[in-house]
């Protein structure tokens, strides 16, 4: 595991970046958003994925000062995407920190992003601890105009009383549920997600989307946005600039 010593000379040394994924209209004409993800570039061992430093990162009591690296990067970055929406991981660690509305209000104020056009990543881990204190969160959070999805919704618990308490604007359903969505049990799953989401008045982003028969699936299923290989794997800042400046390819417009 990573010494806390190693993490914060990572930081220090601005070996941290983003890479972020977009999130395609079910048709595939256009990206509404993206989803920013941290990698890093260590100088020996090359790119290392965020499973296989962000345990270490909890471990060590810094997911606080990454969080706040992530979305100051992420909205000083965004900021030249006008019409995207900019999803942020937040870990449940960093949820129950003393403050943490207003830290992230104010870091996020500072680069000049829109709260508005800002949506947080939030899993259901992070409200079992203290389901009370999670909800008056999330509502300080909404009541500056930011969005709240619920990430990898399927696995673990999926509690339908957080979606009735917690005040959320999006449900993200798991990869897993797209890769078997050819089997009857998943289609049906993700068919019943998708009406529950839409019953509830939130936006449905399926995870995960690799083949356009998933997309074609999702698409007519009522998906209200679609994330996976398909589309892009999550890349640097600026191939996004460079896809936002290029019309998607016809073959991914007809799925
Ligand atoms: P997640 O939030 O569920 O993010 C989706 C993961 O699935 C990403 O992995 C993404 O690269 C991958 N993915 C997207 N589309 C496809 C696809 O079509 N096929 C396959 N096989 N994979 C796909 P990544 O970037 O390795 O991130 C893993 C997890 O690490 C994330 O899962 C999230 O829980 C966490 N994470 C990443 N960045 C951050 C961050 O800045 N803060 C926090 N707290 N967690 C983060
Ligand atoms: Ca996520
Ligand atoms: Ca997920």
């Amino acid at each position: 595991m990573f010494s806390r010593e190693q993490l914060v000379a990572a930081i220090e040394r601005d070996e941290l970046f983003l890479a972020y994924q977009p999130q395609m209209l079910p048709d595939g004409s256009g990206m509404a958003g993206v989803e920013a993800l941290v990698r890093w570039q260590h100088p020996t061992r090359g790119a290392i994925g965020p499973v296989d430093f962000l345990y270490a990162v909890e471990a060590h009591g810094l997911s606080d000062e990454l969080g706040t690296w992530v979305l100051t990067r992420a909205s000083r970055e965004a900021l030249r995407w006008p019409s995207l929406t900019l999803s942020v991981n937040v870990s449940p660690t960093q949820f129950h920190k003393a403050r943490f509305v207003e830290r992230l209000v104010e870091s996020v104020r500072e680069t000049g992003f829109p709260l508005a056009r800002l949506e947080l990543e939030v899993v259901e881990t992070a409200f079992f601890e203290d389901p009370g204190s999670a909800e008056a969160q999330l509502r300080h959070l909404r009541s500056f105009g930011i969005g709240l999805a619920l990430d990898d919704f399927g696995i673990g618990y999926s509690s339908l009383s957080y979606l009735r308490r917690m005040p959320f604007t999006k449900l993200k359903i798991d990869k897993s549920f797209i890769d078997d969505v050819a089997m009857m049990q998943s289609a049906a799953i993700v068919h019943a997600v998708i009406a529950l989401g839409r019953a509830l008045g939130l936006k449905v982003t399926a995870e995960g989307v690799e083949t356009a028969e998933q997309q074609k699936f999702l698409r007519i299923a009522g998906c209200h946005y679609l994330q996976g290989y398909l589309f892009s794997k999550p890349v640097p800042a600026a191939e996004i600039d460079a896809m936002l400046s290029t019309p998607p390819s016809p073959m991914r417009r007809s799925a």
